[in-house]
């Protein structure tokens, strides 16, 4: 593919700057420039998708609309991007925004904290509050520091009590843990000794006053110390596991101004660089993650002790797409599980429940069945539904009526919650086979109370252009929010094409007629433009689209490319309205199994007919993703 020059724009980012207005701490142009040169974009976009080089440059399958062939292309020496098909484009924290879904500050913060760069945005906060919190830190890393020597740097208890339970000494080193000695004042004596103030280390809750008052004393003794790190790698607060029967067993820092266990997920920033197929697994305690990490599942996240909160659940959603929730087997595990459940499908998450037995905890479980036997047991386990069915089983006797009556009350009430039509006639099924019903009146029993389903699950709102997408475009919806964008521009593009290049319209006309274009008024300007030669073009007034004219028109041109543009904007179309015509055919089956007015020889004609179709589609998606794979050699 021949790059064309003039796309390789130098990125500025001052609008953004601007846009920020006022004071803004230290951040200016040259700090944004600092940030950049700090990350190579051939490395950092690497950390996202799969890159290959490419004579001088690099390439890649555009992550942000669907294609088959890479016209995704990195140019390390002036460290930019722009995909050819869409028309993406930027420097790596266009990039970093981008794929992490964050805004302008706050990838400087992210990207610059990475690099160790200082990144002063909070305009309200002065200068000394700033100094204070990097002090907290810097604080907390020492005491890291200062602890993680304890244990390894001679025989002790803690190092014995951490053998004696399989933790190996790469895990040691993995996750820094270190040893509080059995004394008051150790870790205040090292740090006083540094000459940091006693009331700004007590701001870390690594100090405590006594009762009168007069004097400090260390929080963590005679325990094993987890320091507890956030994504961005800083050490923020400390766990401590007792060495003897005393109480608490697990101690952890209060709440500081850097330290918020509601926001707060053990392991995450060892986890998040190891997720495979979008999940994450989520564990009771810190030995839980240290001894999956060790050995091989690294993508094992913990609580701090707390049960899972809301932002838990969104911080878990930024990283995955599924949870495998593996608490332990007891009472309580079963219960904070049920809560888990709750607020992880809020935020839209598969989840399956991975139980181990009521003795054992992912921490034995690994060590001593290895790790292959620990997937295996995920592959097998059940979704949160089929679980909590399984756990409203275990309440009720099934062998008397009152048993079953309960039972399926309470099902009906769990079922009601299954947004898919289809998954909720699969699990009814289930129910009335054990309990001797027929499915359709368990089925009534479910949606009886509720409105006719609609297929509106809670994430699909999530359509980022706020403009008016509708008419004959309804596949739209059934595409991945982050692939949605990238069609938009590809037809922009096109549309762009046929502004520019008049005697081309028939060409287009050719491939894609006007109701394949996904926004109304994409639509009507291409009505327009199909038909400008004839009269019936008259109604249509091109001064109310100015806004979306000026847009097209500043996108970059892309002559020579149009080819490209056309086959994967077909491509998307094709896919994506097979699916809705899927979806379409199955709503259709089950309203057909709903409707009490048809006879049933009826309806098992026309099911059969709507079965055979959806095979026809998933043989032709089959065959089109077939396509995908093979990429150019077609
Ligand atoms: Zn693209």
């Amino acid at each position: 593919m021949v790059i064309i020059e003039s796309s390789w724009v130098k990125i500025s980012h001052e609008s953004e700057l601007k846009k920020l207005g006022g004071p803004m701490g230290k951040i200016n142009e040259d700090k944004v420039e600092e940030i950049k040169e700090a990350h190579d974009i051939v490395d950092t976009i690497g950390n996202y998708i799969e890159v290959k080089s490419s004579g001088s440059s690099y390439k890649a399958l555009c992550p942000f609309h669907n294609e088959k062939t890479p016209s995704f292309m990195i140019n390390r020496d002036k460290q930019i991007y722009k995909c050819f098909g869409c028309g993406e484009g930027g420097d790596v924290l266009t990039f970093v925004m981008k794929m992490e879904n964050l805004d302008f500050i706050e990838t400087l913060k992210m990207m610059g904290e990475k690099a160790n760069i200082d990144v002063d945005i909070e305009d309200n906060i002065s200068d000394q509050e700033r100094q204070e919190t990097k002090r907290l830190y810097e604080i907390n890393r020492k005491a890291g520091l200062y602890y993680y020597r304890k244990l390894t740097s001679s025989k002790n208890e803690g190092l014995q009590y951490l053998k004696k339970r399989g933790v190996s000494s790469g895990e040691i080193k993995a996750f820094g843990l270190g040893l509080a000695e059995d004394r008051w004042d150790g870790l205040l004596e090292h740090l006083t000794k540094a000459e940091y103030p006693r009331e700004t280390i007590e701001k870390t809750g690594l100090i405590l006053k006594n009762k009168h008052g007069d004097r400090y004393y260390d929080r963590f003794r005679n325990r094993i110390i987890f320091p507890i790190f956030n994504t961005r790698g800083m050490v923020i607060g400390f766990g401590g596991r007792v060495l003897d029967q005393s109480l608490p067993k697990y101690l952890n820092s209060p709440e500081t101004k850097i330290f918020n266990k509601r926001k707060i997920l053990y392991g995450l920033n060892l986890a998040k660089k190891n997720i495979k197929d979008h999940q994450i697994i989520l564990v009771e305690g810190y030995m839980d993650v240290i001894a999956l990490h060790g050995n091989g599942v690294k993508n094992a996240v913990a609580t701090l002790g707390t049960s899972l909160t809301k932002d838990h659940g969104q911080l878990i959603k930024k990283y995955a797409k599924e949870v495998v929730v593996a608490f332990d087997g007891d009472e309580a595990g079963v219960k904070a599980t049920l809560r888990s459940i709750q607020i992880l499908e809020n935020e839209g998450l598969k989840i399956r429940i991975l139980s181990l037995g009521k003795k054992e905890d992912p921490d034995d479980f690994i060590r001593q069945k290895g790790k292959n036997i620990f997937y295996k047991r995920i592959k097998e386990s059940p979704n949160h539904i089929e679980y909590q069915i399984q756990k409203i089983r275990e309440k009720y006797s099934l062998s008397s009526t009152e048993g079953k009556v309960d039972f399926s009350k309470e099902t009906t009430q769990l079922l009601r919650r299954v947004k898919s039509p289809i998954e909720q006639e699969a699990y009814a099924e289930e129910v009335a086979r054990e309990l001797n019903l027929s499915k359709d009146s368990l089925l009534r029993e479910i949606r009886g109370s509720q409105q006719k389903y609609s297929n509106k699950a809670p994430s699909d709102q999530s359509s980022s252009q706020g403009s008016n997408e509708r008419s004959g475009s309804n596949y739209l919806h059934t595409m991945p929010s982050i692939e949605k964008d990238g069609h938009i521009k590809l037809e922009k593009l096109i549309i762009k094409f046929m502004m520019d290049n008049e005697n081309q319209i028939p060409f287009i006309k050719e491939h894609v007629a006007i109701e394949d274009f996904s926004i109304e008024s994409h639509q009507q300007l291409v009505r327009y433009l199909f038909y400008q030669d004839q009269q019936s073009s008259g109604d249509y007034e091109l001064q109310e689209h100015k806004d979306l004219l000026d847009e097209i028109a500043a996108l970059d041109r892309q002559e020579g490319e149009i080819q490209k543009i056309l086959e994967d904007y077909l491509y998307n179309l094709k896919k994506y309205k097979l699916i809705y015509r899927k979806k379409n055919l199955e709503k259709q089956q089950q309203e057909l199994l709903d409707s009490p007015n048809i006879e049933k020889e009826e309806v098992d004609r026309i099911l059969l007919k709507i079965g055979m179709e959806i095979m026809d589609i998933n043989k032709d998606l089959q065959n089109h993703q077939l396509k995908e794979g093979r990429g150019q050699d077609e």
